[in-house]
């Protein structure tokens, strides 16, 4: 009966794809970032990518952390395994207060919202407060993913000018100067102080000072995203600017590259009316934060030495960043500019004039290296002449001959 022709299941030939006019408007915002596009080829092995920017965490002890999670399954695995509060595991949110007090900030676990990454952090954020065509100021370059965030809001992003010590404050005091006096409202100011991506670059204490008096005179909001905060080659780590404004700051922050990204762990820290909001939002969209991962990386942070882990991150970044940023020097045309991170993953590259880096990085994996082209944080097509490199996975000789392979391709570039 059931193999019967007239039951057996008709292939249908639908084209949801074409058919734009099913999708909501915001849909129309989705479109693959330039980083994934480069993904499939960046990741072939005799290409030497500098293009990805996922944590490098091979000095994990997979060994301990492989039976922390046997245990945490075996002795509680029920609890592990079950729902949770919205808000996120009560534990986990104090042990992060305890993490946030290495960037200065005296935080309570009421105050602290467990995300899927600080990627959903930063949606939820832009959906609690942001409609189609409401202003968001976003640093000049900007985050790609928080860019793909705000376009699914269908938000208008504003960008704001930076140089080599961060967002500039007359530049951000123009831009709220000139939206108020058309009649726009400001959502929020999105913005990654401390070892930025893509510019690698970092605000110091003046420059904090002076945003956060900005924000407060046009009273805006700032959403401080931080997940490199702790990842600084120098001293001790920035103060973040919600430390010294806990009313008007929303920061976020991720266990990612601290730990591992594969946990999916992140934060909100906010003021409560928001963080209530957040907490709504967050059921809407998963229930609860995922239980488990929350223990793990709880059972990590309690049983671990997780300071001691981020400080052996910080020594093999900071010989990868040196790698780079010697071989930048000895390798490349002269008149090219770069960034110097004092933390972080990143090195921003402004090119010879007249190079379009969109048009070089097909020739570039041709030579078997890869870059991300700069145009691919702005919402605005800027960022032709940058390019972003990443120092985080490829090891120190690798980074060499990648810059060796990427100065050729730019000199010819200059013939061209
Ligand atoms: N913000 C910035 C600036 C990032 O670079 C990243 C990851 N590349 C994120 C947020 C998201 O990180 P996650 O969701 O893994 O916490």
């Amino acid at each position: 009966m059931e193999d019967s022709p007239e039951h057996r299941p008709v292939h249908r030939e639908t084209r949801f794809d074409a058919d734009v006019a099913r999708y909501a408007a915001r849909a129309k915002g989705m479109v693959a970032s330039e980083i994934r596009a480069l993904f499939s080829v960046a990741n072939r092995p005799e290409v030497v990518s500098l293009a990805g920017g996922s944590p490098n965490i091979s000095g994990l002890p997979l060994d301990v952390v492989g039976s922390l999670l046997n245990e945490l399954v075996v002795d509680h695995g029920t609890i592990a395994m079950q729902y949770c509060g919205a808000q996120g595991d009560p534990f986990l949110r104090e042990q992060i207060t305890d993490v946030m007090s290495q960037v200065g900030i005296d935080a309570s676990p009421d105050d602290v919202v467990v995300t899927v990454g600080s990627q959903q952090a930063l949606d939820l954020v832009t959906k609690i407060f942001c409609d189609p065509g409401d202003v968001v100021l976003c640093e000049a370059p900007s985050y790609v993913g928080a860019l793909g965030v705000f376009a699914a809001y269908q938000c208008d992003v504003v960008h704001v000018e930076m140089d080599d010590e961060g967002l500039i404050p007359e530049h951000l005091e123009n831009a709220l100067a000139r939206l108020t006096a058309v009649g726009r409202r400001v959502k929020f100011l999105y913005t990654i102080p401390s070892y930025h991506n893509p510019m690698g670059v970092s605000l110091g204490a003046t420059r904090r000072s002076q945003i956060l008096d900005i924000c407060h005179r046009y009273d805006v909001l700032v959403v401080e995203d931080d997940p490199y905060g702790l990842l600084g080659f120098e001293g001790e780590p920035y103060r973040a600017l919600r430390a010294d404004d806990t009313a008007r700051v929303v920061y976020l922050g991720s266990f990612s590259k601290t730990f591992a990204p594969g946990f999916r762990v992140g934060w909100a820290l906010a003021p409560h009316a928001i963080r209530d909001k957040l907490v709504l939002a967050q059921e809407s969209a998963t229930l609860c934060p995922p239980t488990f991962s929350q223990f793990a990386v709880s059972t990590y942070l309690a049983n671990h030495d997780w300071k001691g882990q981020i400080k052996s991150f910080r020594e093999m970044y900071r010989e990868r960043r040196d790698a780079m940023l010697e071989s930048l020097a000895d390798l490349m045309p002269a008149t090219t500019k770069w960034t110097t991170p004092k933390g972080g993953f990143f090195v921003w590259v402004t090119l010879p004039e007249g190079i379009d880096s969109k048009a070089m990085s097909p020739r570039a994996v041709t030579a078997r290296v890869a870059y991300v082209p700069g145009t691919a944080f702005y919402a605005d097509g800027y960022g032709s002449q940058n390019i972003r490199l990443s120092y985080c996975l490829p090891p120190p000789d690798r980074i060499r001959e990648g810059i060796r392979r990427l100065a050729a391709v730019v000199e010819r570039e200059m013939e061209l």
